[in-house]
């Protein structure tokens, strides 16, 4: 069974084994690379990341990339979603071509939820928000899952690479696991690729911002991307220790793709011959393979960076998609409002973006804190704002000022901010913040209702 399962409820309290575990490597290192990072980077929020520095490099050098993550309408659209949208839309900001799924088919293989209700939470639920919250229509890409049949040609193809042992390994799936359930894996996969199709412009770093429970898809994805390349490019040693790049072509015979080219496959022979004649300096040509010499350590990043762009490009004119492995950011998980896990059938447990205001406020108010027992015992000793889903809420949804945030950490640890006090004006906040977002949800609607496609999928919604 595997340990963190996206679909089941994940409690994962030592992200630093998980990391260790998993490889996951931790976002601080790459903070200081960032010219203005999202307050979630900048609080440690988004406290992993898998194959970032290539979506960081292209963000800073200004070269293609892109942001796309996913959203399962099954419920209320919560603070927990609204972190996703939030980093697809910094992203986005930042130059990246952003994509948001609405995953029908997952949520009506896994969930049940009849297909029309699928179109109603994605619609007015998730879609209205991400526009609301800052999402631009113009430039982004918003779509169901079940509308896409690119996408559905991709999961496809996708799936000549991928098993029934491993899914189930790495899924927990057992014997009585329907078809439909594993067909959403697969198109999971093509979600997170399809940016980098050819109607998409092309292969390109793209990173998928989730909570760390949906790694089990990221590291599957990668897998197949690597599956799907024509080659392999690997930097190694040789016996003096000096590094040389192999290029080496699939034992499988090379195809064109049908879903990229539209057209039948290309026979394999003169890809390997192309990628040599476009190639400079020392080399060796084998059957199956090129070595590339002569290169010095101090280059061998760029070099390497080089030969896998003309690999890529040889790849695409012979029909392959030359993928990027796809990135990840992970955030940590917000706990629930009572304490312990936020729950979908525990409404006191999370606040919805589309709930009246002024119930999220006494949620609120009746949050569970870290303050002590007595008030003297809190003047005396302080309160702890590191267990406190008020503390929580605070510092990654209300407060976007660090020194702000950072004051209140203290006035806490000091004992001189009482529960009491922080508790209303944290429900102050969440009540303006929530009567905001309403109203500019309200003007999204009005603004996806000014394009075509949006304004075809709200008018079924009336049939
Ligand atoms: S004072 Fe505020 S931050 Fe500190 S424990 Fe109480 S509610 Fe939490």
């Amino acid at each position: 069974m595997a340990e963190i399962d996206p679909w089941g409820i994940a409690d994962i309290k030592d992200y630093t084994r998980l990391f260790d575990e998993f490889g996951i490597s931790p976002f601080k290192d790459l903070l200081d690379q960032i010219e203005k990072p999202h307050l979630y980077m900048r609080r440690g929020i988004i406290v992993g990341h898998r194959g970032y520095e290539e979506v960081l490099r292209a963000m800073n050098e200004g070269s293609k990339f892109a942001v796309m993550s996913g959203f399962m309408p099954s419920g209320k659209i919560h603070l927990g979603g609204k972190m996703v949208m939030d980093e697809i839309i910094w992203h986005q900001r930042m130059g990246g071509d952003a994509f948001a799924c609405i995953a029908d088919m997952e949520s009506h293989s896994v969930r049940g939820v009849p297909w029309k209700e699928c179109r109603e939470i994605g619609l007015n639920e998730y879609i209205v928000s991400l526009v609301a919250l800052g999402f631009d229509v113009e430039r982004g890409h918003i779509y169901f899952q079940s509308e896409d049949k690119r996408l559905r040609d991709l999961a496809f193809e996708l799936g000549m690479e991928v098993n029934f042992s491993e899914i189930s390994a790495i899924y927990g799936f057992q014997g009585d696991v329907h078809i439909s359930h594993m067909i959403s894996v697969l198109v999971q996969n093509a979600d997170i690729l399809q940016p980098q199709i050819r109607d998409y412009g092309g292969p390109k770093p793209v990173v998928i911002p989730v909570g760390v429970d949906q790694d089990p898809h990221i590291r599957l994805t990668r897998d197949v991307a690597s599956r799907m390349r024509m080659f392999l490019v690997e930097k190694r040693l040789d016996k003096d220790l000096k590094p040389y790049i192999s290029i080496r072509a699939k034992k499988k015979p090379l195809q064109g793709f049908r879903g990229q080219r539209g057209e039948a496959p290309l026979a394999d022979s003169g890809a390997l011959e192309e990628i040599a004649r476009r190639m400079e300096g020392q080399k060796k040509v084998y059957e199956m393979h090129i070595d590339v010499f002569g290169i010095e350590e101090s280059e061998s990043e760029s070099t390497m960076r080089t030969i896998e762009e003309i690999v890529r490009s040889v790849e695409l004119g012979y029909g392959g998609y030359g993928f990027f492995l796809p990135a990840a950011t992970y955030h940590r998980f917000m706990h629930g409002l009572t304490g312990g896990k936020m729950s979908s059938s525990v409404p006191e447990s999370y606040i919805a973006l589309t709930e009246p205001p002024e119930d999220a406020a006494k949620k609120v108010l009746q949050a569970k804190t870290g303050g002590r027992v007595t008030v003297e015992e809190q003047k005396k000793l302080g309160g702890l704002p590191e267990e406190c889903t008020i503390y929580e809420l605070l510092m990654s949804h209300l407060i976007e000022d660090d020194a702000h945030a950072k004051e209140l950490f203290e006035e806490c640890k000091s004992g001189k901010r009482l529960c009491k006090a922080c508790k209303s004006q944290a429900a102050e906040l969440m009540f303006s913040f929530l009567k905001r977002h309403q109203e500019e949800r309200e003007k999204a609607r009005e603004v996806l209702m000014q394009h075509e496609k949006y304004k075809r999928w709200f008018n079924t919604l009336i049939l």
